[in-house]
């Protein structure tokens, strides 16, 4: 079956990942799979303030996702929070938790924040891209990277990395997934639609072999900031 983009069922959108992009930041990336752009910037580890927050056995993870006003697909995102932005911050910061060792950062905060100027489906796989690039740049301590991809149903098949179009589409199940490029664990799980068991199978293992693509693409954006 040919996608609405001509992609086979396995096949990634175009991927440009770049490090180093915000010089004032401690970390930065971007991350474009198709039509989607993510911008990560990391602050961090720095100290925590107001201080009843911190804890003296280990530093916190706080990840901001933003779709910018002009990102959708014409209409203008009311900026600010919404329970959207909420819950992806949310999600992408447990996504990348269990590759960082915050009991190295006591009373301290690594900030993230993940800015798109546009988007076409894929956008929180896409900004935890960024940030596992953006937090390597940054010098913290992780065990492996992160990378994340969305795998589901379109017509019937699965498929990798649905486009808006196709997840628009009737039937279409959506889940989005992150996996630790080493264990191979998966941090992030979500999923919009519904799906017989054997098809999650297969989706997660078509998730698990596009990460491994993108793993690469996150470790030449690394490399070739530090011309290595
Ligand atoms: P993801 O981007 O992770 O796939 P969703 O499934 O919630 O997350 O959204 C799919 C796509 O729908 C987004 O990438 C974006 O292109 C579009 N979208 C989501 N929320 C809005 C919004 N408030 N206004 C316009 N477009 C939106």
């Amino acid at each position: 079956m040919k996608r609405p983009d001509g992609r086979n069922v396995d096949e990634l959108r175009k991927i440009e990942a770049k490090a180093g992009i915000i010089k004032r930041a401690d970390g930065s990336a971007s991350f474009k799979i198709g039509n989607t752009i993510a911008y990560a910037a990391v602050y961090g580890p720095r100290n925590l303030y107001p201080r009843f927050l911190q804890n003296p056995e280990k530093g916190i993870l706080r990840c901001n996702y933003n779709m910018m006003p002009f990102s959708g697909s014409g209409e203008r995102i009311r900026p600010g929070s919404s329970r959207r932005s909420k819950e992806i911050s949310l999600v992408t910061e447990k996504a990348l938790l269990p590759v960082i060792n915050l009991g190295e950062f006591p009373n301290s905060v690594i900030d993230i924040f993940i800015e798109f100027p546009q988007t076409d489906a894929g956008s929180r796989c896409a900004g935890i891209c960024a940030a596992s690039i953006a937090l390597a740049e940054a010098g913290v301590p992780m065990k492996e990277l992160v990378a994340a991809v969305a795998v589901g149903i379109v017509n019937g098949e699965v498929v990798v990395d649905l486009s808006k179009e196709e997840e628009d589409m009737d039937g279409a199940v959506d889940i989005p997934i992150a996996i630790t490029t080493k264990s191979n664990n998966i941090s992030l799980l979500q999923m919009d639609g519904m799906i017989k068991q054997e098809d999650i199978k297969k989706a997660i293992e078509l998730g698990k072999k596009a990460s491994q693509k993108i793993f690469e693409l996150q470790k030449k954006a690394i490399k070739d900031k530090y011309n290595v």
